[in-house]
């Protein structure tokens, strides 16, 4: 997904930050949202991942699995599970998160309805 999209469909679902993207037809194609270890946005691609539809408490199924390196020289990979809205960061991810858990939280230069933790 590109900037542009998340900037057309920038409304905050529940109390986190996952935020549809919508294809032409209006169908919603993805669920994106803030990776706060790599500084950059994900998405689940729909129906890829399961949902289950609540967006107090996303979770999705499988495993999301970003591995950078065929873009970029840098070896990169980010891996992760959301579950009940905590970003669950495996070990084999290569950033500052590798094995944390963080809750799921709007990107950091937009401004945040209320703090919740
Ligand atoms: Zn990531």
């Amino acid at each position: 997904m590109s900037d542009q999209e998340a900037d057309q469909y920038p409304k905050v679902v529940g109390s986190n930050s996952l935020y549809p993207i919508v294809s032409d037809h209006g169908i919603i194609i993805a669920y994106g949202f803030w990776c706060p270890g790599c500084n950059s946005h994900h998405a689940f691609l729909l129906p890829r991942w399961d949902f289950n539809e609540n967006f107090d408490s996303p979770t999705f199924s499988p495993s999301l699995s970003i591995d950078a390196s065929k873009h970029d020289f840098e070896m990169r990979r980010c891996h992760l599970y959301l579950r009940d809205g905590v970003l669950e960061f495996l070990p084999d991810c290569t950033h500052h998160l590798a094995g944390k858990k963080v809750a799921l939280a709007p990107e950091p230069k937009l401004p945040k309805s209320k703090e919740e933790e």
